[in-house]
């Protein structure tokens, strides 16, 4: 019979329980609470110590590879080969972009089953961006991973081992953003205990304050998040603040209104101080008129939120164009004349399709 464990995470006073069934009997390593460890041990008669060493190896040595976790005997190494499973994923394909400002991984899960991961070179420091779900429901029409639709929500294992492979290949993560494919909210059961994972001090250890939950405006989620005191940073994708235009781009719109949704999240941030990031992807002809700039800074000083401008990321899937870089500077000139701190965001790795919603292309072409 097979065995459970669960992961519990004790992420700001919150737990969660994420029950995961072993794949022919092995046990997922990163699915696993540190405090059964011992347990687990005496179980597959291994010394009690060895998944703490294992833990030891993994998140703060950066050794994904049991063979190379030198304080284990050969042979407790050929067990735990045998029972335990610390990369969940079937195969793996890195591709770097030709200018070396990111690398893109893309992870089988199970045959014709992808999802991607990024490693981009900012300055002085590297960002991750880590995908949720294989796939996404939520349909954006400018968001390329949309196209697909839902395969699979990801396991905290596939969530976490994102972080471990990727750190394991020499990278020096310090930052990581779930902007990858899914939208996290509607997979909390096993976000929740992966981003304790990232945190806590006796895992990877990543500060708070470098990792950020981006949505698409999941209100449910958002009330969760509230009603268990769970604090994030957020970034909320606007697609446009106007209701009327973000309902043509965003049919999560219709039974997530964003006035609701704002509610929501200006009750979240007064119950802490964390920032909150408004994400507004530019679509020529759609939400780039003065108006909406408008519309976009009185949602902003709402929230005291900060704006994140992406111009969109052209696809032949995706029926949109970007707008021109004077019109982006004009857009962005008309949030800073409301003094709303604006950023523009330039997209790295294109020529790998490594950049916002161009995840889930190798999806599509395999
Ligand atoms: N599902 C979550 C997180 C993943 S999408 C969310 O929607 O927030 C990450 C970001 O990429 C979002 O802000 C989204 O609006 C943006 N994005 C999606 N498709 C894009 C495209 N084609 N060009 C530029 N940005 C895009
Ligand atoms: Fe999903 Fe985010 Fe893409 Fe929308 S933008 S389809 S929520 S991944």
């Amino acid at each position: 019979m097979a065995t459970y464990y669960f992961v519990s995470t004790n992420l700001d006073a919150m737990r969660v329980n994420a029950y995961v069934e072993p794949m022919d009997s092995k046990q997922y390593f990163f699915d696993m609470d540190p405090k059964v460890y011992k347990s687990w041990c005496k179980e597959h008669h291994l010394p009690t110590f060895t998944l703490s060493q294992v833990h030891e190896w993994v998140t703060k040595k950066n050794i994904i590879d049991v063979e190379q976790m030198t304080n284990i005997s050969k042979k407790n190494q050929q067990d735990l080969r045998e029972k335990l499973i610390i990369n969940p994923f079937v195969s793996m394909n890195a591709l770097p972009a030709s200018d070396g400002s990111a690398t893109k991984y893309i992870f089988e899960l199970s045959p014709h089953v992808y999802i991607e991961a990024v490693a981009i070179q900012e300055k002085g420091y590297e960002t991750l961006c880590i995908s949720s779900q294989a796939g996404c429901p939520v349909d954006c029409k400018f968001c390329l991973t949309g196209v697909s639709g839902l395969k699979k929500n990801l396991t905290v294992s596939e969530i976490v081992a994102q972080l471990a492979i990727i750190l394991s290949k020499g990278h020096h993560i310090t930052h990581v953003v779930f902007m990858g494919m899914g939208e996290p909210l509607l997979n909390l059961k096993s976000v929740l205990p992966a981003l304790d994972w990232l945190q806590s001090e006796s895992a990877f250890n990543l500060s708070k304050r470098h990792i950020t939950v981006s949505t698409s405006g999941y209100l449910a989620g958002i009330q969760q998040l509230i009603k268990k005191g769970i604090h994030l940073n957020l970034a909320l994708s606007v697609g446009a603040a106007n209701p009327a235009i973000r309902e043509t781009i965003m049919p999560i719109e219709k039974r997530n209104p964003i006035m609701e949704v704002s509610q929501a999240l200006s009750q979240y941030s007064k119950q802490h101080n964390r920032k909150l990031t408004l994400e507004y992807t530019l679509l020529k002809g759609v939400n780039d008129s003065l108006d909406c700039a408008n519309q976009l800074a009185n949602l902003a000083q709402f929230l005291n939120a900060k704006v994140n401008l992406i111009n969109l990321n052209p696809h032949p899937k995706i029926p949109f164009e970007p707008i021109s870089q004077s019109a982006l500077m004009a857009f962005k000139d008309a949030l800073l004349k409301h003094k709303i701190r604006t950023t523009v965001r330039y997209s790295k790795g294109q020529d790998v399709v490594a950049a916002c919603g161009q995840l889930g292309e190798s999806n599509l072409t395999n």
